[in-house]
């Protein structure tokens, strides 16, 4: 097991910059998610780690050591890919031995070690077939065999379960996480899932248009996400968002807007700008109900999805887009109007212009 750092680590493609000083330290035995969207740099970065894309600046350590100009094979990773990568006319005990019988280990230890990842991965029974002969799941646990046997001091995923239908991913999921706790090796994944990131990391690195957005646990970026794009990006249904302007309500800050109008919780009143600044509201639909009392905010309803245990309402207020998500007893039909409530304290507010959030955010003010 290692650590291992990203220092101002730089990458272009000719001239241009897919990954922007990006600084980033991972620790021995953690699980680190790297999530964004498509094309935001995250394989590249990866790839960067295992020594099979060299930086245009900046340096990658594991451990201690300077990596940086070490060949794949003198760096001590082991990289699971999205395309299991496996070798067609070779069986599974010998797709998992392959890379030990380049490194020259003894027959002995070569079966040892494929013995026992091919008892954690339940894959005994495959160990003779072709990988044509395999579902796609057991095709991606041969390949994350084919990592556990070399003992590496660094596990590199990239994408591992974008292949697998829905309900093999969340399987798959949970047995890479019970693996990391079960070894408690340091693993670097990369996903452009944010339900996978969230469900796996310990420690989720979102990307931008190659630059870091915001390093935290899942929990402290779902509650304190450091802008829009991240508040946007991180939760399920998506964070909603209204365009307001501070105003003074009986001498208490308010932000105001179509079809709404909202107190601003105390902490984060220090931050403001002067009454009249343009600010957006971020509102999780999680975060509101049916007004009981007093009404925050009228929702034109258009759709309504019933999913068993919440219903997603879709709609709009003040004519942009807004989902609320209430509990399932609720009864509301298209076409009506939603009086809500909002749970005032868990509301975001960001600088409508950079669209960095203002204030420390609901997790640091609890
Ligand atoms: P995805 O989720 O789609 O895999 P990603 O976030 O992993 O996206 P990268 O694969 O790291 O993104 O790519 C980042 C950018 O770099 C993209 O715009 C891509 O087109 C570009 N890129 C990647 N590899 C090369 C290459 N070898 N030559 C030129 N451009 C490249």
């Amino acid at each position: 097991m290692a650590s291992a750092a990203l220092e101002h680590v730089w990458k272009k493609f000719g001239e241009t910059a897919v990954v922007k000083d990006l600084s980033l330290t991972i620790d021995d035995g953690d699980f680190v998610v790297i999530v964004g969207p498509s094309g935001c740099g995250k394989t590249t970065t990866l790839r960067m780690v295992a020594g099979l894309e060299k930086p245009t600046d900046g340096i990658i350590r594991i451990g201690p050591k300077d990596v940086t100009h070490l060949t794949p094979r003198e760096r001590d990773t082991a990289m699971v890919f999205q395309s299991y990568a496996l070798y067609p006319h070779m069986t599974v005990f010998e797709n998992m031995a392959f890379g030990l019988r380049l490194r020259h280990l003894a027959d002995d230890e070569i079966k040892k070690r494929v013995g026992e990842a091919a008892d954690m991965l339940e894959l005994q029974p495959y160990l003779g077939r072709k990988p044509k002969a395999l579902s796609g799941g057991q095709r991606q646990r041969v390949a994350m065999g084919r990592a556990i046997v070399r003992h590496a001091s660094v596990f590199l995923f990239d994408e591992p379960l974008s292949n697998l239908d829905a309900k093999l991913r969340v399987e798959i999921r949970a047995e890479i996480a019970k693996l990391h706790l079960r070894l408690g090796i340091t693993m670097v994944y990369v996903t452009h899932d944010q339900t996978e990131a969230m469900t796996l990391a310990k420690k989720m690195v979102v990307m931008k248009d190659g630059l870091l957005q915001q390093v935290g646990s899942p929990l402290e970026i779902y509650r304190s996400p450091a802008n829009t794009f991240v508040a946007g990006f991180v939760g399920s249904p998506s964070m909603n968002f209204l365009s307001g302007e501070l105003v003074s309500v009986g001498g208490a800050p308010h932000v105001k807007g179509e079809g709404f109008d909202l107190p601003v919780p105390a902490a984060s009143r220090a931050q403001l700008g002067p009454s009249g600044s343009k600010v957006t509201v971020g509102i999780r639909p999680e975060h509101v109900r049916p007004a009981a009392g007093a009404v925050d905010l009228q929702q034109s309803v258009e759709v309504v999805e019933p999913l068993g245990s919440v219903i997603h309402v879709l709609g709009t207020v003040g004519g942009r887009p807004f989902t609320s998500a209430v509990e399932p007893e609720v009864v509301v039909r298209p076409g009506e109007r939603l009086a809500l409530s909002v749970d005032h304290d868990r509301m975001h507010l960001f600088d409508a212009t950079t669209g960095v959030a203002l204030g420390k955010g609901p997790e640091a003010r609890a």
